[in-house]
């Protein structure tokens, strides 16, 4: 390593294939090695041809010295601050910050004996390889706990062989091995282990994560909205996994012929999993009963929103059973935030998901608050109307709960027009007619929605005349994901589930566009706008 400049820098990355990343850290790592400090020297391995949309590549690298970095880095300085980045704070280690960082014993480990595998280009980092041994010895069968932790493999660790079996398994053996593990110890991978561990759309697969929301607007929602049957939902597994794949592709699923008891809307969230208790209580009413001495009281329509954005952990899931609902008015409406989203302008949603908003509920001898932007991204891509952007994975949306905007006076200037603009934006897509699906719920009915995605609120209702009473509860985003995962691994090759009025395999399906309305539509839905 003698004669690399110490000052060297990054000058640019280029994305490239994991292949040629591979190739070009190869080439790279000797190439430095051998380069002194010139003060002009620049390295730059560049392969013939890029291919498109390459996703799971490493970077391209292009160094300069230090002289030039200087120069450079002076005038950058002079640059206004980036209004986001001001606000969201800190962003992960670039690739190059990793690569310059330098190791605590002044050697890097690109210097360690990586281990090959098959035919693969490149290798895996040996700690890496036997951190993931899943062997009896080192992951309990009985708990799947792991018997040791990463910081117990010496760094001197090393492959002494590896073995390609006919079922496309590999076997490891080791030298300097975590003491007590005997030289009998055998590692075991699958071919399925490399693939995961390498690409994140792999990965996804692999826990049930790659199926992406099927966006709706009041049209869509109003064709493919799915009713189940309670007792189908209640006692058949395959029916529960249909049930399921609607919340996780909608967001929004009826049960029907739920028996008129308080106990109902627990049991329906308890098929799913352990319910999620608040201060509101395990399960909670919404509920009007009529006084004749108060017929005038009418109850207030309720804007859309999600509940309990003021806490950490906001539930995932909501379940509002209907006991009874006679009044006057009173339909529930819902909303598709994640079609609002797809919609809207690149600078809108960078806006909206690097600023923050704040909710809270400070009231009653309570005082919950937390403070998170409107839209939390996803790492993986999806074409939207503005090309491809970031995946939506949870709306924060709660005009109610809304406390004060925590946006520094300084920067309220220059950032709080565009957050304004940005919301109101937002607003007039959810709340627009053709994204409004309001339905008035019937006794026996029982609501279920995402209530990270879908927004709710309701008419308002004649408390006077007639009854309505909704019981309600929670269930948290692990608790559904945990179930959906279980059931998609057992039913998903054999069970199909209905989408746009054809069975459809949930592995096929892609997040897109709410379609158009006929002119038809669009004009009952001006109407009603009207
Ligand atoms: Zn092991």
């Amino acid at each position: 390593m003698e004669g690399l400049c110490r000052s060297t820098r990054l000058l640019s990355v280029t994305r490239l294939s994991s292949k040629q990343a591979n190739k070009t850290i190869r080439n790279f790592s000797i190439s430095v090695c051998q380069q002194r400090c010139d003060g002009q020297t620049r390295l730059t391995r560049r392969p013939a041809a890029l291919p498109r949309g390459s996703r799971d590549g490493a970077s391209q690298i292009r160094y300069q010295s230090s002289q030039e970095a200087v120069s450079q880095r002076s005038s950058q300085s002079r640059d206004v601050p980036n209004a986001s980045e001001f606000l969201r704070g800190s962003r992960s280690l670039t690739k190059e910050e990793w690569q310059t960082m330098e190791s605590p014993d002044g050697i890097p480990d690109m210097n360690l004996e990586y281990v090959k595998i098959g035919d693969n280009p490149g290798g895996f980092h040996p700690v890496f390889l036997r951190d993931a041994c899943t062997c009896p010895k080192c992951v309990d069968p009985s708990s799947t706990q792991k018997q040791f932790q990463t910081t117990d493999i010496p760094r001197t660790i090393k492959a002494k062989s590896i073995t390609r079996h006919d079922s496309g398994d590999f076997t490891i053996m080791w030298e300097n091995d975590i003491p007590g593990f005997g030289p009998d110890h055998v590692s075991t991978y699958s071919a399925k282990f490399f693939d995961i561990c390498d690409f994140r759309s792999s990965r996804l697969q692999d826990r049930s994560d790659h199926v992406r929301p099927r966006l709706w607007d009041k049209f869509r929602i109003e064709e493919e909205l799915q009713f189940v049957n309670f007792t189908d939902y209640m006692e058949d597994d395959k029916q529960l996994f249909r049930a399921l794949s609607q919340l996780q592709l909608r967001g929004l699923l009826l049960l029907r012929n739920v028996p008129e008891s308080e106990e109902s809307v627990a049991e329906i969230a308890g098929r799913i999993g352990t319910i999620r208790d608040t201060f509101y209580g395990r399960t909670w009413d919404v509920k009007s009963v009529a006084e004749a001495k108060n017929v005038a009281y009418t109850h207030q329509s309720l804007g859309l929103h999600m509940d309990l954005l003021y806490m950490t952990n906001p539930p995932g899931f909501q379940f509002l059973h209907c006991l009874k609902n006679t009044c006057k008015g009173g339909a529930s409406l819902f909303s598709d935030s994640f079609a609002a989203a797809h919609r809207m302008s690149p600078l809108d949603r960078k806006v909206l998901s690097t600023t923050d908003l704040a909710y809270h509920y400070r009231n009653a001898g309570e005082h919950y608050y937390f403070e998170r932007p409107l839209l939390e991204l996803d790492k993986t891509s999806v074409a939207t109307n503005h090309g491809k952007q970031p995946a939506v994975k949870f709306v924060n949306y709660s005009p109610p709960f809304q406390a004060p905007f925590p946006i520094p006076k300084n920067s309220q200037g220059f950032v709080f027009p565009k957050v304004a603009k940005a919301l109101r934006n937002f607003a007039d897509r959810v709340e627009s007619p053709r994204s409004l699906f309001e339905y008035k719920l019937k006794e026996g009915e029982c609501v279920i929605f995402n209530n990270r995605r879908v927004l709710h609120g309701r008419r308002q209702f004649d408390s006077g005349k007639g009854e309505r009473w909704l019981k309600g509860t929670y269930v948290d985003t692990d608790v559904f994901k945990s179930k959906w995962r279980t059931l998609f691994e057992k039913y998903s090759a054999t069970v199909d589930v209905r989408v746009g009025g054809q069975y459809v395999h949930p592995g096929k399906l892609e997040e897109g566009n709410a379609r158009r309305p006929t002119k038809a539509e669009a004009k009952t839905a001006d109407e009603a706008s009207a």
